[in-house]
C-alpha cells in the first residue's frame, strides 16, 4: 500500500512539475514577444552558477527563444562557482549562444568587494546590503531580463510575480502575472492606449522589465528537474551547501558563515584586511571607530560582522523549505 501511495505521489508531483515547466517556457516566449515589439536586444538570462540559474538556463534553451546569458562577477564567488560558470559558458559557446561576464563598476571605476568596503566606510549587512546593488542588481538595464528568483527563497520574495518592472528599491517595483502580461501585450505594439498599463509603458520607454520564469518553483522541484534532465551543477552542493552565493554574504546565517570561514580561510583574511582599510578611511573622514566603539580594530569588526544578529526588518534568507527538501 505504501509503495502504491508513493508511486501516486510521484505521478502527481510530475504533473505539477510539467505545469510549472510549461508556464516557465510560456514566460520566456512572452518575454521574447515583448522584446520583438519594443526592444533592440534579445532577452538576457542572468546566470549566477547556482542551481536555480542552471534550471533557468535549461528552460530558456527549451523555450527556443533567442537570448543571451550574462554573469555578474561578484569578486567573492567560490572557486567552484567560477569553475562551473566557465564550464557552462564553454558549452553555451559550442551551442552558438552568446554568454558574457560583467565586471563590477562603482562610480565609473572597476571595484571588488574589498575595495568597496573601504570606499563605503561600513561593512555590508543585511540591512545595508550595498554590495548587491553594485555586484548583482541592475547590472543589465533597459532590457528584458530573466532572473532565477523564487518565492520560497525568502519571506521578502513572497508577494512578487512572474513579471516585474525594475525599481532601485523593492517597493518601487510593480509585479504582474503571466496571464495579465499576455493579455496586455497581445496587440500593444499597434495600439496607442493599452489601459495605461505600467508594464506596457515601461516597454514603450525601453526600460528594464524583469521576468521570473521559475518564481513559483520549490527547492524540491528544482532538484527534481536537475536530476531528471541530467543537468551539471555546482560542486559546492555536493560539499553540503544548499545555496551558493558570495563567500561570507551578510544574508547568510552564522552557521553558514562559519562554514565559509572553514572552507575558504583566505577570504577571512581578505575581509579583515578590507576592514583594516575601512577603519583607516573612517579615521581620515573623521568618523571615529564606529558602531558605538565596538569596532576597535579589524578583527573586532570581523567578529561583530559574522554574528547572526538580525535586526527587525532586515532581509534574511529563509531556509525552512531547504531543510524540508
Ligand atoms: S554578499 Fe550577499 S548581499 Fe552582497 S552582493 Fe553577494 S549576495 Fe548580495
Amino acid at each position: 500500500m505504501a509503495k502504491i501511495m508513493g508511486y501516486i505521489k510521484r505521478i502527481e508531483r510530475r504533473k505539477v512539475n510539467e505545469e510549472k515547466i510549461n508556464k516557465a517556457i510560456e514566460a520566456f516566449k512572452t518575454a521574447e514577444k515583448i522584446v520583438r515589439d519594443f526592444y533592440d536586444k534579445p532577452v538576457v538570462v542572468t546566470y549566477s552558477g547556482g542551481k536555480d540559474s542552471d534550471v533557468l538556463l535549461d528552460l530558456a534553451i527549451k523555450s527556443g527563444i533567442d537570448f543571451e546569458v550574462s554573469h555578474s562577477i561578484t569578486t567573492v564567488d567560490a572557486p567552484q562557482t567560477n569553475r562551473h560558470v566557465n564550464e557552462v559558458f564553454a558549452e553555451l559557446k559550442e551551442k552558438g549562444i552568446k554568454a558574457y561576464k560583467k565586471m563590477p563598476i562603482y562610480k565609473g571605476k572597476p571595484v571588488n568587494m574589498f575595495s568597496l568596503i573601504a570606499q563605503k566606510g561600513i561593512p555590508p549587512t543585511r540591512l545595508v546590503r550595498y554590495c548587491c546593488g553594485v555586484f548583482k542588481e541592475g547590472t543589465e538595464r533597459n532590457r528584458v531580463v530573466a532572473l532565477g528568483v523564487r518565492a520560497a527563497e525568502s519571506s521578502k520574495r513572497q508577494n512578487r510575480d512572474t513579471f516585474a518592472t525594475w525599481g532601485s528599491k523593492t517597493r518601487d517595483a510593480k509585479y504582474f502575472s503571466l496571464s495579465h502580461v499576455d493579455e496586455v501585450f497581445k496587440d500593444a505594439k499597434e495600439q496607442n492606449e493599452v489601459w495605461d498599463c505600467v508594464i506596457v509603458s515601461t516597454a514603450r520607454k525601453h526600460k528594464t522589465i524583469l521576468v521570473n520564469p521559475i518564481y513559483d518553483w520549490t527547492y524540491a522541484e528544482i532538484w527534481e528537474y536537475i536530476h531528471e534532465n541530467n543537468i551539471a551543477y555546482n560542486e559546492l552542493y555536493d560539499m553540503g551547501y544548499s545555496r551558493v552565493g558570495c563567500i561570507l554574504c551578510p544574508l547568510a546565517n552564522k552557521r553558514e558563515k562559519q562554514r565559509d570561514i572553514l572552507t575558504f580561510p583566505a577570504y577571512k583574511e581578505r575581509y579583515i584586511k578590507a576592514f583594516e582599510k575601512m577603519l583607516e578611511v573612517r579615521k581620515e573622514r573623521g568618523k571615529g571607530d564606529g558602531n558605538g566603539g565596538v569596532w576597535k580594530d579589524a578583527e573586532s569588526v570581523f567578529k561583530w560582522w559574522i554574528e547572526d544578529k538580525t535586526i527587525e526588518g532586515q532581509m534574511k534568507f529563509d531556509f525552512a523549505e531547504e531543510k524540508k527538501g
